[in-house]
């Protein structure tokens, strides 16, 4: 980055905050883009002159609807739901639902923001968006998530479609809701069509997707490994989160040989020293997975520490995994981390580093692993749920895992060559930024105005 770059820089947020007022998250992601790019924008004459900036940090529409739907007590509930259909330039618009008591427009738009890049880094044709409520599924009976679920559906189901948008699970959002959500899209349309992703089996979901996030973060982070001629057998992990993210990740690094010694929700974490292993993992699988039980059961369980309301990672390991939430790692804990020589960071949630974490962290020498590069495997995997719906075949598991392990070490590949290219390092966030950004903004300068 020159100086120039720099108050390019400066000068382009301060507009972006001026536009879009009280959005912290959508800044946070943006300025993290902008600032990888930016030497890309100062060679290139064709991005200048079609203003790509302005335009690709522009969502193309944002739906805004409230739900009415009626609880178990016949009160009548209302929530606020939206759809940002960030950009379509790739491919028809493709991303998750997040229902959480936290979900605003802030939210959404980083999201689908990050979706628009994370899709194109998986060289599948999908753009980006993100959609979801400030409805709280926790304490809620199934009937309740079901109404919820059907009224939701039944103002979405007229912006969505396979060739247009295609909506999949994200927190809060599961096989559960999303059988109530295509189940309501086929009654009001009378077709079965793929359009939405992450369904059961049994109507035209794809083998391996619950997995293929947590999966494809482990992928990745071997490729990483692999490239230094390092492995993950005999290593140690800190993973955040029990949601399916998480689940998977532990999952597979078992698989691969290392141990994973914490796990956590929104009232804590465990720490098992032996590690998540085997009938214990099989355990937690059922405590999240089907009871939606509090994660100190496993700690009862098993008589491991529970640590209520704080976060994993002061525990000393080789890898860290966060796979719950946005801004899950703030300074302190990127202190903890270096203090403790962690290796190597892997983001299996979306923006889990705040911005401040991110400069210790690469000050302290932790090799990064942003998200838009580790978990694309989930949404990689949505993709192919599509062309197989659109084909109308079922691949098994092991093709499914196979182009899974392709994706992933394309994406590796694309994040080294395109920082090497670029800004002349190894730097994997550079690198997912700038590939992920060239695809977009070449489509949109081929389009004109
Ligand atoms: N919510 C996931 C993500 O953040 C998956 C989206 C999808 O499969 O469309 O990438």
């Amino acid at each position: 980055m020159t100086k120039k770059d720099f108050c390019d820089l400066d000068r382009f947020m301060k507009g972006l905050t001026r536009r879009n007022p009280a959005e912290p998250n959508f800044h946070q992601a943006v300025h993290e883009v902008v600032e990888s790019v930016m030497p890309l924008i100062r060679d290139t004459q064709a991005y200048r002159d079609a203003s790509i900036l302005e335009r690709i940090t522009e969502p193309d529409r944002i739906i805004t609807f409230r739900v009415t739907w009626m609880d178990d007590k016949n009160n009548i509930r209302v929530n606020r739901a939206w759809r940002v259909q960030f950009n379509n330039s790739i491919g028809p618009y493709k991303g998750g639902l997040r229902f959480h008591k936290s979900v605003d427009l802030d939210t959404l738009k980083f999201l689908g923001f990050e979706q628009t890049f994370k899709n194109s880094l998986t060289g599948l044709p999908m753009g980006g968006a993100k959609g979801g409520s400030n409805f709280n599924p926790k304490g809620k009976s199934d009937n309740e998530v079901m109404r919820f679920c059907h009224a939701m559906m039944t103002e979405l189901q007229r912006h969505i479609g396979e060739d247009t948008d295609v909506p999949a699970g994200d927190i809060g959002v599961g096989g559960r809701e999303l059988g109530y959500l295509f189940g309501q899209y086929k009654r009001l349309n009378n077709r079965f069509a793929g359009v939405l992703t992450g369904k059961g089996l049994s109507f035209g979901g794809s083998a391996g997707r619950k997995e293929a996030t947590g999966h494809g973060a482990v992928y990745f982070l071997k490729e990483i490994l692999e490239y230094r001629g390092e492995g993950l057998d005999g290593k140690t992990a800190i993973v955040s989160g029990s949601g399916n993210v998480a689940l998977y990740a532990i999952e597979k690094l078992e698989e691969m040989g290392c141990k994973t010694l914490t796990a956590s929700d929104s009232s804590g974490f465990v720490y098992d020293p032996d590690g998540i292993t085997g009938e214990k993992l099989d355990y937690l699988k059922e405590l999240k997975e089907i009871r939606r039980g509090r994660i100190h059961e496993y700690a009862d369980k098993f008589g491991c520490e529970f640590h209520a309301d704080m976060r994993p990672w002061a525990v000393k390991a080789d890898f860290a995994l966060p796979c719950a939430t946005q801004n899950e790692i703030e300074v302190a804990d990127a202190r903890a981390l270096v203090a403790n020589k962690v290796q190597a960071l892997v983001e299996g949630a979306n923006m889990p580093t705040t911005a401040g974490a991110l400069c210790i962290l690469q000050e302290g020498g932790v090799t990064f692993g942003p998200a838009k590069a580790a978990n694309a495997g989930g949404v990689a995997v949505s993709g192919l749920e599509q062309s197989q719906n659109a084909l109308r075949i079922a691949w098994t598991r092991e093709e499914v895992d196979k182009r899974l392990q392709d994706i992933m070490r394309d994406i590796h590949t694309k994040c080294l060559n395109h920082s090497q290219e670029v800004h002349g390092t190894v730097d994997y966030l550079k690198g997912a930024n700038i590939a992920g950004f060239k695809k977009v903004a070449e489509a949109m300068v081929a389009y004109g105005a």
